[in-house]
């Protein structure tokens, strides 16, 4: 198999990344080279031994490049993918794939003119995490999972200098809140009946640091995805409620618990002392009511993102990550961030301060009464 020979723009952390980790064993692509605006990052780029073009004009010139990688800050994905894929390149993009849907659409709309491919690299669909709550999820294990908790906790704040600012497309609805919408998105085979949402800004940066969403599907399911970057002690990765039993996956690292419930009849609980009092509701269950399972072991069913997009380029498949999904999760992430929780927590100052300021006239009235 011979592979897409590929150009990555953009050498920072990711797109080092890409080329020296991820694309280490992958035939599907050969990379070709490296284009990045930076001279000290592109002399880093050459230390490793790759080819360097001098600049984007050379790179889309080159005929032998047949995809390009974009691993650049989020404000600069529409245009670079756009000018790419008019080039005749075909495109994978990283996450988030723009700030809007409309951006999105424009590439969308030259993708489909051009003929070229154009993918998002929604890699954490493949995280073994989130693979076993999807084997949980399908194959019922613990019954209906009817409760989906989805964390990630940090305690160093918003990391780099991009992040931090609006223009670039920072804060962390963008950066991780479209890696945990998208499991959640392709998982949840049901309409967004209800969405809550609560954006932190505790840092004090103009974007968010951190969020909690809360979202109710047609189906039932409820969801909180939540993302802290001041979180000293973390909650779990995820915390999932069954018809027949609860999970926990601790981390990355896969530890956790599962257990189920047997359907033995569950003896009277016996009280048991709960800070200064007693409880019942609160005790454990009977041993013969709950059994623990192992975790479940996911054998992947489904190729890499980038054995995919080689079969999507020169086979015509099936991409894993398609478009419309992609464009799904960006509408929800527009609407989370148009809703500007912070003006909404001004709104509710704003209130607070009116209402004071009515008590207060109410009092000087009845005073001048008196
Ligand atoms: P970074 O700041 O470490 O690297 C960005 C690089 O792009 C820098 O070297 C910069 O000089 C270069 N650059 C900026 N504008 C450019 C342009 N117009 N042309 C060429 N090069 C340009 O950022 P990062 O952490 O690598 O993030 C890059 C992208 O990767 C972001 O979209 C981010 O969301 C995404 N990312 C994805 C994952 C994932 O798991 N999928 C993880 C981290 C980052």
């Amino acid at each position: 198999m011979t592979g897409i020979k590929l150009a990555v723009i953009g050498y920072g952390g990711m797109g080092s990344y890409h080329v020296e980790t991820i694309l280490k064993n992958e035939t599907a692509i050969e990379v070709v080279g490296i284009y990045d605006i930076l001279t000290d990052r592109k002399e880093a780029a050459a230390e490793k031994g790759w080819y360097c073009f001098s600049d984007l004009e050379e790179l889309l010139a080159d005929e032998a490049v047949e995809a390009v990688l974009i691993a650049t800050p989020n404000d600069s994905h529409k245009d670079l993918a756009v000018t790419a894929l008019r080039a005749g390149k075909h495109v994978v993009c990283e996450k988030p794939v723009t700030l809007n849907v409309a951006e999105l659409d424009e590439i969308l709309s030259v993708a489909e003119e051009t003929g070229n491919i154009f993918m998002v690299h929604q890699n954490r669909r493949w995280d073994p995490d989130f693979l076993i709550i999807r084997e949980l999820y399908k194959k019922q294990q613990i019954g209906e999972l009817f409760q989906i908790e989805s964390r990630v906790h940090g305690g160093n704040g918003i990391p780099g200098d991009w992040r931090h600012l609006k223009k670039h497309g920072g804060g962390m609805v963008l950066d991780w809140g479209v890696h945990l919408f998208d499991q959640l998105l392709w998982l949840i085979d049901s309409p967004i009946k209800a969405c809550y949402s609560d954006l932190s800004y505790i840092l004090g940066d103009e974007v968010d640091d951190g969020f909690m969403v809360h979202l109710i599907f047609e189906n039932g399911v409820r969801a909180l995805i939540e993302v802290g970057t001041t979180n000293y002690v973390n909650l779990p990765r995820w915390y999932v409620k069954g018809t027949a039993g609860t999970a926990k996956i601790e981390d990355w690292d896969l530890s956790g618990e599962v257990i189920r419930a047997t359907g033995k009849e569950q003896q009277t609980p016996k009280p048991i002392q709960a800070g200064v009092g007693l409880t019942k509701t609160m005790a454990p269950p009977s041993k013969e009511a709950t059994e623990a399972l192992t975790m479940p072991e996911v054998l992947e069913t489904f190729p890499s993102f980038y054995q995919n997009f080689y079969e999507v380029v020169r086979q015509g498949a099936e991409p894993i990550v398609k478009n419309e999904e992609v464009r799904y999760v960006l509408e929800l992430i527009e609407s989370i961030l148009s809703k500007g929780e912070q003006s909404s927590v001004d709104n509710c100052q704003e209130k607070l301060l009116r209402d004071i300021d009515a008590a207060e006239m109410k009092r000087e009235t009845s005073k001048a009464l008196v």
